[in-house]
């Protein structure tokens, strides 16, 4: 059994507006999934902290953090049509952050093998001077320029599985060829970006892999894109370290998006990204809760991650098979593979 970290605090469910689809509810029924299926018992909670200025400004402009501070002392407020804080926002964001940043230097120290961060509000949105789509920082930007400069790993990977494109990672990280960024995603779709052409410029230039999904693919697509594309490409890159910004809206009962992933397909994508650390970076991989609005989906989805970390062989779905037929992949699996030389 592996030693499979996870951080969560009280702070994250206080940022909550409940008749939003990104509200504390999520987390209270991941939460209560882990605890009635054994699994927290067998975690070990890693605390957050306040990611420090310095931490956040490596990724953001020091003026858009101090609006989101200044917003959330007064009160809260919409910092997009459908980003909202309130007064405990920014705390949670800061903490969110520096507790993957925490639950990150553990695993790349050895004294976990890897692990999950069961944080809110979630991040991959966020461009460096605003905040988008639900999200404030970008938490797996932070944590992977963090591991960079203060645990000083040449190279890491951050695999983006949530049903919208990471624009918000991509836009952090375009120019940076030490960090590597995949994104699967429904496309075209919010919030606009991750063409297949899209691959990082100057310096980062290849260092950007996008995954635009049509409508429909499902398991098979997706397994066939994943395997011959986005892990051909990480083991090419060759990291020491995998964050994944972990959403769990590509499955085909999620009420946001279109892609038919099952929760089968989720399992086999997590075991996937775990075996292929276990491969070519001694196992460090740690998952970042992102989106994912289906409850029945969420909650079992996470727990199946967790059970994937731990070394446990097997999953759970209560909910089953996608009845869609799903669209061929061929030619964009082949166009992929020619832009980026696979
Ligand atoms: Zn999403």
């Amino acid at each position: 059994m592996n030693k499979t970290g996870y951080v969560y605090e009280t702070i994250f469910c206080q940022h909550d507006l409940p008749e939003h689809p990104e509200n504390a509810s999520r987390l209270g029924a991941i939460l209560d999934y882990l605890t009635s299926n054994d699994i927290i018992s067998q975690l070990t909670r890693v605390a957050a902290r306040p990611a420090t200025p310095n931490e956040l400004q490596r990724c953001h402009h020091p003026l858009y953090i101090e609006m989101v501070e200044d917003t959330c002392r007064y009160g809260g407020g919409m910092l997009d049509g459908d980003t909202y804080t309130n007064s405990f926002s920014f705390d949670a964001a800061i903490q969110a952050a520096g507790g993957v940043i925490e639950l990150t230097k553990a695993v790349v120290k050895g004294e976990l093998d890897n692990g999950f961060a069961l944080v809110r509000p979630p991040g991959h949105h966020a461009v460096p001077s605003s905040a988008m789509g639900f999200c404030l920082f970008g938490t797996a930007a932070i944590a992977a320029r963090s591991a960079r400069r203060d645990l000083k790993l040449e190279r890491v990977a951050v695999i983006d599985f949530d049903v919208h494109h990471g624009n918000g990672t991509q836009a952090i990280l375009n120019e940076d060829p030490h960090i590597f960024f995949a994104s699967s995603h429904q496309y075209p779709f919010y919030p606009g970006t991750g063409a297949l052409r899209e691959i990082g410029r100057g310096p980062g230039e290849g260092a950007i892999l996008n995954v635009p999904l049509s409508v429909m693919t499902g398991d098979d697509g997706i397994r066939r894109l994943y395997d011959e594309a986005v892990f051909a490409a990480l083991r090419r890159f060759e990291p020491e370290l995998i964050l994944v910004s972990a959403g769990y809206d590509a499955h085909w009962q999620d009420p946001l998006a279109n892609i038919g992933l099952t929760l089968k397909g989720y399992q086999w994508l997590s075991e996937g990204l775990i075996a292929l650390a276990n491969e070519i970076c001694e196992g460090r991989i740690v998952f970042i809760l992102e989106g994912g609005y289906n409850l029945e989906v969420l909650a079992p989805g996470v727990g199946n991650t967790f059970r994937a970390l731990l070394g446990i062989n097997n999953y759970d779905d209560p909910i089953g098979k996608c009845p869609w037929q799903e669209p061929e992949v061929d030619s964009l699996l082949s166009e992929i593979k020619r832009v980026h030389r696979l």
